[in-house]
Protein backbone atom coordinates (compact mmCIF):
# COMPACT_ATOMS: atom_id res chain seq x y z
CA UNK A 1 0.00 0.00 0.00
CA UNK A 2 1.50 3.23 -0.97
CA UNK A 3 1.95 5.82 2.10
CA UNK A 4 -0.75 8.00 1.46
CA UNK A 5 0.56 11.90 0.73
CA UNK A 6 0.96 15.01 2.20
CA UNK A 7 -1.93 17.43 0.76
CA UNK A 8 -1.79 21.36 0.85
CA UNK A 9 -4.95 23.26 0.07
CA UNK A 10 -4.87 26.82 -0.23
CA UNK A 11 -8.31 28.98 0.43
CA UNK A 12 -8.03 32.63 -0.45
CA UNK A 13 -10.40 35.44 -0.72
CA UNK A 14 -11.48 38.49 1.02
CA UNK A 15 -12.42 39.76 4.54
CA UNK A 16 -15.45 37.61 5.89
CA UNK A 17 -15.75 35.81 2.78
CA UNK A 18 -16.30 32.71 5.00
CA UNK A 19 -12.53 31.21 4.45
CA UNK A 20 -12.52 30.87 8.24
CA UNK A 21 -15.98 28.57 9.15
CA UNK A 22 -14.65 26.47 5.35
CA UNK A 23 -11.26 26.47 6.18
CA UNK A 24 -11.72 24.80 10.20
CA UNK A 25 -14.90 22.37 8.37
CA UNK A 26 -12.42 20.68 5.38
CA UNK A 27 -9.65 20.56 8.42
CA UNK A 28 -11.87 18.23 10.54
CA UNK A 29 -12.70 16.39 7.56
CA UNK A 30 -9.64 15.53 6.00
CA UNK A 31 -7.48 15.17 9.41
CA UNK A 32 -5.37 18.52 8.25
CA UNK A 33 -3.81 21.24 10.17
CA UNK A 34 -5.71 24.35 9.82
CA UNK A 35 -3.48 27.59 9.49
CA UNK A 36 -5.30 30.81 9.39
CA UNK A 37 -2.81 33.76 8.22
CA UNK A 38 -4.81 36.37 9.22
CA UNK A 39 -4.58 35.38 12.63
CA UNK A 40 -0.36 35.74 12.47
CA UNK A 41 -0.97 39.04 10.35
CA UNK A 42 -3.55 40.20 13.15
CA UNK A 43 -0.82 39.09 15.69
CA UNK A 44 2.03 40.82 14.43
CA UNK A 45 -0.39 43.89 14.45
CA UNK A 46 -1.58 43.77 17.75
CA UNK A 47 2.21 43.22 18.86
CA UNK A 48 3.48 46.37 16.74
CA UNK A 49 0.63 48.48 18.16
CA UNK A 50 1.35 47.62 21.43
CA UNK A 51 5.08 48.87 21.39
CA UNK A 52 3.46 51.95 20.05
CA UNK A 53 4.65 51.38 16.43
CA UNK A 54 2.57 53.09 13.81
CA UNK A 55 2.61 51.27 10.34
CA UNK A 56 3.59 54.82 8.77
CA UNK A 57 6.99 54.39 10.45
CA UNK A 58 8.45 51.54 8.62
CA UNK A 59 11.78 52.47 9.84
CA UNK A 60 10.42 50.84 13.53
CA UNK A 61 8.75 48.24 11.96
CA UNK A 62 12.06 46.94 10.47
CA UNK A 63 13.60 47.72 13.59
CA UNK A 64 11.13 45.34 15.48
CA UNK A 65 10.16 42.63 13.53
CA UNK A 66 13.69 41.25 14.43
CA UNK A 67 13.49 41.27 17.85
CA UNK A 68 10.11 39.02 17.81
CA UNK A 69 10.94 35.57 18.05
CA UNK A 70 7.85 33.57 16.15
CA UNK A 71 6.98 30.12 17.39
CA UNK A 72 3.69 27.65 16.53
CA UNK A 73 1.37 26.22 19.12
CA UNK A 74 -1.04 23.86 18.13
CA UNK A 75 -4.50 23.77 19.61
CA UNK A 76 -6.73 21.09 18.61
CA UNK A 77 -6.85 21.18 14.86
CA UNK A 78 -5.39 24.78 14.67
CA UNK A 79 -2.25 26.60 14.57
CA UNK A 80 -1.29 29.62 16.43
CA UNK A 81 1.46 31.88 16.23
CA UNK A 82 3.30 32.50 19.77
CA UNK A 83 5.24 36.12 20.18
CA UNK A 84 8.08 35.07 22.85
CA UNK A 85 6.27 32.33 23.90
CA UNK A 86 2.91 34.25 24.15
CA UNK A 87 -0.52 34.00 22.29
CA UNK A 88 -2.30 36.69 21.36
CA UNK A 89 -5.88 36.76 22.43
CA UNK A 90 -9.08 38.37 21.46
CA UNK A 91 -7.34 41.07 20.78
CA UNK A 92 -6.60 40.22 17.51
CA UNK A 93 -9.90 41.05 16.42
CA UNK A 94 -10.33 44.49 17.94
CA UNK A 95 -10.86 47.72 15.96
CA UNK A 96 -8.10 49.03 16.37
CA UNK A 97 -6.26 45.87 14.67
CA UNK A 98 -9.14 45.52 12.37
CA UNK A 99 -8.08 49.53 10.98
CA UNK A 100 -4.50 49.02 10.97
CA UNK A 101 -3.78 45.51 10.01
CA UNK A 102 -3.92 46.16 6.19
CA UNK A 103 -1.37 48.96 6.46
CA UNK A 104 1.02 47.12 7.70
CA UNK A 105 0.25 44.07 6.03
CA UNK A 106 1.36 46.64 2.55
CA UNK A 107 4.65 46.48 4.08
CA UNK A 108 7.27 44.33 2.02
CA UNK A 109 9.74 43.19 4.61
CA UNK A 110 6.77 42.31 7.23
CA UNK A 111 5.65 39.87 4.19
CA UNK A 112 9.04 38.50 3.58
CA UNK A 113 9.57 38.50 7.40
CA UNK A 114 6.14 35.88 7.59
CA UNK A 115 6.60 33.71 4.55
CA UNK A 116 9.05 31.20 6.21
CA UNK A 117 7.33 31.21 8.50
CA UNK A 118 3.79 30.62 6.86
CA UNK A 119 6.10 28.16 4.93
CA UNK A 120 7.04 26.47 8.20
CA UNK A 121 3.23 25.33 8.86
CA UNK A 122 4.14 22.33 6.60
CA UNK A 123 6.90 20.99 9.01
CA UNK A 124 4.57 21.91 11.82
CA UNK A 125 1.54 20.08 10.59
CA UNK A 126 3.82 16.85 9.27
CA UNK A 127 5.55 16.56 13.11
CA UNK A 128 1.66 16.18 14.80
CA UNK A 129 0.48 14.09 12.31
CA UNK A 130 -1.56 15.43 9.94
CA UNK A 131 -2.29 14.48 6.73
CA UNK A 132 -1.84 17.86 5.49
CA UNK A 133 -2.59 21.63 5.75
CA UNK A 134 -5.20 23.40 4.98
CA UNK A 135 -4.03 27.21 4.90
CA UNK A 136 -6.30 30.44 4.37
CA UNK A 137 -5.49 34.36 3.75
CA UNK A 138 -4.99 36.76 0.89
CA UNK A 139 -1.96 35.20 -1.04
CA UNK A 140 -1.57 31.35 -0.39
CA UNK A 141 -2.41 29.94 -3.88
CA UNK A 142 -0.20 32.75 -5.49
CA UNK A 143 2.87 32.80 -3.14
CA UNK A 144 2.89 30.67 -0.01
CA UNK A 145 2.30 27.80 -1.91
CA UNK A 146 1.69 27.95 -5.48
CA UNK A 147 2.26 24.22 -5.83
CA UNK A 148 -0.63 24.12 -3.59
CA UNK A 149 -2.67 20.33 -4.68
CA UNK A 150 -5.64 22.67 -4.09
CA UNK A 151 -6.57 26.22 -4.69
CA UNK A 152 -9.93 27.78 -4.13
CA UNK A 153 -10.63 31.24 -4.09
CA UNK A 154 -14.02 32.29 -1.73
CA UNK A 155 -15.92 35.15 -3.04
CA UNK A 156 -19.50 36.62 -1.57
CA UNK A 157 -21.71 39.59 -2.23
CA UNK A 158 -20.15 42.77 0.51
CA UNK A 159 -23.64 43.19 1.87
CA UNK A 160 -23.91 39.62 2.99
CA UNK A 161 -20.11 39.43 4.05
CA UNK A 162 -20.83 42.96 5.85
CA UNK A 163 -24.19 40.89 7.27
CA UNK A 164 -21.98 38.24 8.42
CA UNK A 165 -19.40 40.04 10.28
CA UNK A 166 -21.99 41.85 12.12
CA UNK A 167 -23.58 38.63 12.88
CA UNK A 168 -20.12 37.51 14.84
CA UNK A 169 -20.11 41.05 16.48
CA UNK A 170 -16.69 42.56 14.89
CA UNK A 171 -16.59 46.31 13.62
CA UNK A 172 -14.54 45.54 11.19
CA UNK A 173 -13.93 47.63 7.46
CA UNK A 174 -14.22 45.18 5.28
CA UNK A 175 -14.87 47.11 1.90
CA UNK A 176 -11.36 49.41 3.25
CA UNK A 177 -9.29 46.01 3.95
CA UNK A 178 -10.27 44.60 0.89
CA UNK A 179 -9.39 47.67 -1.24
CA UNK A 180 -5.89 47.97 0.49
CA UNK A 181 -5.40 44.36 0.39
CA UNK A 182 -5.86 43.91 -3.63
CA UNK A 183 -4.19 47.14 -4.46
CA UNK A 184 -1.00 46.16 -2.61
CA UNK A 185 2.24 45.98 -4.89
CA UNK A 186 3.95 43.10 -2.41
CA UNK A 187 1.41 40.00 -2.93
CA UNK A 188 -2.12 41.49 -3.38
CA UNK A 189 -5.18 39.70 -3.18
CA UNK A 190 -5.94 38.65 -6.14
CA UNK A 191 -7.56 34.95 -7.64
CA UNK A 192 -4.60 32.44 -7.78
CA UNK A 193 -3.85 30.58 -11.57
CA UNK A 194 -5.53 27.58 -11.76
CA UNK A 195 -8.01 28.29 -8.53
CA UNK A 196 -11.48 27.08 -8.54
CA UNK A 197 -13.39 29.94 -7.85
CA UNK A 198 -16.56 29.68 -5.16
CA UNK A 199 -19.53 32.27 -4.67
CA UNK A 200 -20.41 31.84 -1.72
CA UNK A 201 -23.34 34.41 -1.37
CA UNK A 202 -26.39 32.08 -1.74
CA UNK A 203 -24.72 29.11 -0.25
CA UNK A 204 -24.88 27.64 3.35
CA UNK A 205 -21.46 26.93 4.67
CA UNK A 206 -22.76 23.04 4.69
CA UNK A 207 -22.86 23.66 0.85
CA UNK A 208 -19.47 25.37 0.59
CA UNK A 209 -17.88 22.41 2.47
CA UNK A 210 -19.47 19.86 0.50
CA UNK A 211 -18.63 21.64 -3.12
CA UNK A 212 -14.91 21.81 -1.83
CA UNK A 213 -15.00 18.28 -0.61
CA UNK A 214 -16.49 16.72 -3.64
CA UNK A 215 -13.75 18.67 -5.52
CA UNK A 216 -10.81 17.27 -3.10
CA UNK A 217 -12.35 13.58 -2.98
CA UNK A 218 -12.18 13.36 -6.42
CA UNK A 219 -8.70 14.40 -6.90
CA UNK A 220 -7.29 12.86 -3.89
CA UNK A 221 -6.64 9.57 -5.87
CA UNK A 222 -4.38 11.05 -8.62
CA UNK A 223 -2.10 12.30 -5.80
O1 LIG B 1 -8.17 36.94 7.20
P1 LIG B 1 -8.26 38.21 8.01
O2 LIG B 1 -9.39 39.09 7.57
O3 LIG B 1 -8.26 37.96 9.48
O4 LIG B 1 -6.90 38.97 7.67
C1 LIG B 1 -6.57 40.20 8.28
C2 LIG B 1 -5.66 41.01 7.33
O5 LIG B 1 -4.38 40.38 7.26
C3 LIG B 1 -6.11 41.14 5.89
O6 LIG B 1 -7.06 42.19 5.69
C4 LIG B 1 -4.80 41.41 5.17
O7 LIG B 1 -4.43 42.76 5.26
C5 LIG B 1 -3.80 40.59 5.98
N1 LIG B 1 -3.48 39.30 5.36
C6 LIG B 1 -2.59 39.30 4.31
N2 LIG B 1 -2.20 38.12 3.76
C7 LIG B 1 -2.68 36.95 4.22
C8 LIG B 1 -3.62 36.94 5.27
C9 LIG B 1 -4.01 38.15 5.82
O8 LIG B 1 -2.16 40.37 3.86
N3 LIG B 1 -2.25 35.81 3.68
Amino acid sequence: MPSSPFIIIAIDGGAASGKSSTSRAISERFHLLHVDTGSFYRAVTAELLRRGVAPSDTAAVHHVLPQLKLTTRVQGRSASMEIGGHIAGEEIRSPEVNASVSHFAAIPELRTFLLAYQRGQADVARSHGFRGLVMEGRDIGSVIFPEADFRFYLHADPAERARRRAEQGHVDQIAERDRMDSQRKTAPLTIPSGATDIDSTYLTLEQVVEKLSGLIEAKLPRL
